[in-house]
Parts: structure tokens; sequence; C-alpha cells
């Protein structure tokens, strides 16, 4: 009795109970597939990390000694989609059962439950055991359309997981740090950022996989090498450097933004998304490693940055995949702003005189890489000021960001960064004007356009868009007390002004094209 065992792309966990035991009676299979790469356009630097860390990864379990059976591009090419694949293979080796794990994205979970029900197989879906919530406890914390509080989840995760937790106390006596986390690049800072841990992976065969199967992408890729990390111990050098080096500064400058660190553009940020994505590495590994290096060093780490960083990993990514998995598939179509405009072409190439915007979509496109404060008050917030349609805001996630799977990047996107969710993630919409750009960030010294201004050739399109998007929604924010404040500041303007404003905004969305 021979079984086949599916291994998804992002499904590269090394320590799954999959791999307690060897038997010469399984088969393990991890394929690349035209489906995966077509379901959305891609920035090449994501089709080949995906590629390449599934390679190593086969490569790694062969060495250990089971049964593998890598398939690329080549192999696959007449294989119509994964189910027609599984059954070729399955047949190939006369395997009586399929195994797979559950995949964490709805398009393809749907497409393997349908395989189950219909198939002649015996077909046995398991758990990826990489999430700390439970797949089947989403449903008892967490109830379809409705809002919950991340801060409350979180609080929750670090009192079940015992995470820096002192007798159901926060260590610290707090368990939020984030308004120490708010701080701007001073020009000392700045000379003392510590380069990225990048590697050098050559993905020259995979690109002409790509190429020879005409698969369509964009973005950069520099000298067809990879930086991002794509096996295990590469993901696990990466940890380390971050907690050697990154840590201690993580929390302090999480939020702020520069043109004028060339040699690193993830500044703090520990680039460990695509690992913990693809599952390479655990998410309580990462925990444990970053609370051991502030237990160790006390007087370099202060718990700021730890819990900082905590709360990304046992917070808000564990809480996005509870939101995608309670609302789908109804999340994916949501646009409560009825917001219908498409995406203006520098989204590919990055040419728009907004420096913020053109600096934060050229480090896209040449890395695959936007840090959160870039993906949502940056790029996210103009998509959301100028009424962008989310189906192709998504889509432009989807496919440009090295860490971006459907379960992680359309909560954030649909949801956090363009309120299209009817408020399920976030209870107001994070709109800023230029002012926020110009706290956070150095951006706007070297604009074409003024901060200060809102009216007038040079004004930052972003004042006037901010007041147009306000007082167009006006009815739908004005009784969130949270937002009241804004309005009050409105009326008292000068009705002049007001007008100015708001004819300086319609002109912008005209012509957003050539901002
Ligand atoms: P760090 O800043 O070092 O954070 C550490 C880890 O925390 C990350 O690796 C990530 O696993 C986790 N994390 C941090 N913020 C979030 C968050 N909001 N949601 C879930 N996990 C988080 N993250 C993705 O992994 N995939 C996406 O497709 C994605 N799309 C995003 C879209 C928008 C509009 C926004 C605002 C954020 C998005 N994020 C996404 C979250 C965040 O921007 C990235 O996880 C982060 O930039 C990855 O870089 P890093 O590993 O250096 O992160
Ligand atoms: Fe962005 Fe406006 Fe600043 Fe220019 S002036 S960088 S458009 S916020």
């Amino acid at each position: 009795h021979k079984t086949l065992r599916l291994i998804l792309g992002d499904q590269l966990n090394p320590s799954h109970s999959w791999y307690k035991q060897k038997d010469d009676d399984t088969l393990y299979l991890i394929a690349e597939l035209k489906q995966e790469t077509d379901y959305v356009k891609h920035h090449i630097q994501k089709l080949c990390a995906f590629f390449n860390a599934m390679e190593n990864f086969a490569t790694a379990l062969k060495t250990a000694g089971f049964n593998v059976l890598h398939l690329t591009l080549d192999d696959t090419a007449d294989d119509k989609d994964l189910i027609e694949l599984l059954k070729r293979i399955a047949d190939k080796y006369q395997c009586e059962t399929i195994e797979y794990q559950y995949p964490d994205e709805f398009r393809l979970k749907s497409q393997l439950a349908k395989f189950k029900s219909d198939s002649s197989f015996d077909v046995i879906a398991t758990d990826t055991e990489h999430f700390l919530l439970p797949f089947t406890e989403i449903k008892t914390r967490f109830t379809k359309n409705k809002h919950v509080t991340m801060e409350h989840f979180y609080r929750a995760m670090r009192k079940q997981f015992d995470i820096l937790v002192d007798d159901t106390k926060p260590t610290g006596g707090k368990w939020n740090f984030d308004s120490n986390n708010r701080n701007k690049f001073s020009k000392a800072d700045l000379a003392c950022i510590p380069k990225p841990k990048l590697f050098n992976n050559n993905v020259k065969s995979i690109i002409s996989r790509l190429n020879k199967h005409k698969v369509v992408y964009f973005g950069e890729i520099a000298d067809q090498r990879l930086e991002w990390p794509t096996t295990r111990k590469q993901a696990i050098e990466s940890l380390e450097y971050f907690c050697e080096h990154l840590l201690s500064c993580f929390g302090h400058f999480q939020d702020a933004m520069t043109d004028q660190s060339k040699n690193n553009t993830s500044l703090y940020h520990s680039r460990l998304s695509f690992a913990l994505n693809a599952k390479i590495l655990h998410p309580l590994y990462v925990i444990k490693r970053v609370i051991r290096e502030y237990e160790q060093r006390p007087s370099e780490i202060s718990l700021s940055q730890v819990e900082g960083f905590t709360r990304q990993i046992l917070g808000w990514r564990e809480y996005v995949r509870a939101i995608y998995w309670i609302n789908m598939p109804d999340y994916a179509v949501k646009n409560q702003l009825k917001a219908k405009n498409t995406l203006p072409s520098y989204f590919w190439n990055s040419s728009t005189k907004m420096n913020c915007l053109s600096h934060s979509l050229k480090q896209s496109l040449e890395t695959a890489y936007a840090h959160h404060i870039q993906r949502l008050m940056v790029i996210g917030n103009f998509c959301m000021l100028t009424g962008i349609n989310p189906d192709d805001v998504d889509n432009w996630y989807l496919g440009v960001y090295i860490d971006a799977i459907e379960w992680v990047e359309m909560p954030n996107t649909r949801g956090m960064s363009q309120f299209a969710d009817d408020g399920i993630i976030a209870t107001k919409p994070y709109a800023a004007s230029g002012n926020y750009i110009n706290k956070m960030s150095d951006y706007c010294k070297s604009c074409q356009y003024d901060v200060k201004q809102k009216v007038g050739d040079k004004a930052c399109p972003l004042n006037s868009l901010y007041w147009h998007f306000m007082n167009k929604h006006r009815d739908r924010l004005e009784k969130n007390p949270r937002i009241g404040m804004v309005y009050k500041n409105w009326d008292k303007q000068e009705k002049t002004l007001q007008e100015q404003t708001l004819q300086q905004a319609i002109y912008y969305l005209n012509n957003l094209e050539a901002l």
C-alpha cells in the first residue's frame, strides 16, 4: 500500500510530523506548477524564491533519506493543473492514498477539498502544524463580519503561550510599548544602520525555465541572484543576524522611513517574512529566540523592542490569518467605499513626482520588499485616498512582495490599508496627509511637491486628497468618535480654502497618471 504526500511551495516545514519516520512506501511530491505562477502576475523574485526554496527542501529531504520527487515546470508542462498532476503521479507510482497538508489559501484549499470529495483515491488532509492558533479554534474566537480587537487577541495569545508573561501579568507591567516606537531617523542614526543580511542564491536556471514556459512576471533581480533566505540554514542565519545586530533598535525605528539608506532598504526589520510564510521557520521558534536574546543582553536590548517584535508575529500574523479564514470567500469582494479607479502606470515603473511613493514603489520593484509603514502609509494610503479598486490593489500587493500569500496579504491590504472590509480589521481608515509622511521620513525634503501646501502647482497631493477623502466619506466616518475631531478642524477652515482644497483634489484625481 503506497502513499503519495503532496508538499506545497509554502509548506516547507522540516519539523512536520510527516518527517518523524521514514517509510519506503511513502513518496513525497514537490512540484513547480504553471497554475501557481499564473493566478496573479508575480514579481520575478517571488517566483524564484518559492521555486528555489522548494528545490532546497526537496534536496534536504532526499539527503535525510526520504523518497522525494521534485518536478520542475519542464516535467509538469502537460499537467492541466495540480489535480491532474496528483492523479498522474499517483497512478504512475501505484499509490492508493494521497495525503496533503491543508493549504492556507482559499483557492488551493477549495481545489483540493473538491478533489478529496470526488476522488477514487483515498485522500487524507492533515494540519500544517505551523500556526500557533489551531485552525479549529478560529471560530471560537472570531465571528464572521465582526471586528475583533487585535490587542485583545494578542493579550490572550501572550497568556495562552506564556510569552512575556509573569503570573498572568505582562512582563514589565505593560502589554504594549508602542508609544516608545515612533521615532524618525536623525542624520547620526542613518550613519549607523547595520547592513542587511543578504544571500547570494543563484537562480539562473529557474529564470530560464520561467522564460521557456512563458511565465509572465515583472520586477527586477540583479545578476540573477536572490538575496532572500531559501534554506533552513539561511533562514536561521537571518534570525541570528537580526538578534545580534537589528533587534536592539527594531521597535525604536519600526515606523521610520528614509530614502537616504542606499545599502539597507529593510532598515531594522528582520526580513523573515518569506521564511516564516514558506514555513521554513516556526513562529514560536522565532519568538523564543528573540526573547532569549533580550534575556541575555538586558542592558542593550530593551523590553519595548522585543514586545514590539513579538506583537507582530504572535499578534498580527496569527490575527490576520484568523480574519481571513473566518471571512472567506466573502472577504475577497468587499469594497465598502465603492472604490473603482485603476492603478496608475507608475505602480509598474515608479515614475511619479511624489517622492514618498516613487521611492517605495522603486524599492518594491527592485527588491520585492517594502516595510510595513511603506506598504500601509505610503502605497496603501495613496491607493485609498485616490479610490483605487481594492481588487487591483490586492493583485498588485499579492504579486509584488516576496512574502505575499493571500491569507496574510488580503486582510492587510483590503482590510487594514484600504478600509474596504466594512471595518472588520480597522475601526477607522489609516488615512494620512503629507504631514504624517513628513513626520516619519525624510522623503519630503527631496520631493518636487511642497508638503506644507494644500493648494497650488506645488501642493503635496496627499494634503488635498486627504480632505477630499474625508469629505466624501463624511457620513460613514463622522459618527466614529476617533475621527470626529478631524471634521471639527475642517469645519473651522475658511470656505474658500475648503473649496480650493477640494478643487485641487479633483484636479489631481482627474490627472492621476501625471502625479
Ligand atoms: P518585520 O517588521 O521584521 O516583522 C517581523 C514579522 O512579523 C514579519 O516577518 C511578519 O511575519 C510579521 N508581521 C509584521 N507585521 C505583520 C502584519 N501586519 N501581518 C502579518 N504579519 C506581520 N506580510 C506578509 O507576510 N505578507 C504580505 O503579503 C503582507 N502584505 C501586507 C500588505 C499591507 C498593505 C501591509 C500594511 C502589510 C503587509 N504585510 C504582509 C505585513 C508586513 O508589512 C510584512 O510582514 C513585513 O513588512 C515583512 O518584513 P519583515 O519580515 O522584515 O518584517
Ligand atoms: Fe510625499 Fe507629499 Fe512629502 Fe512629496 S511632499 S514626499 S508627495 S508627502
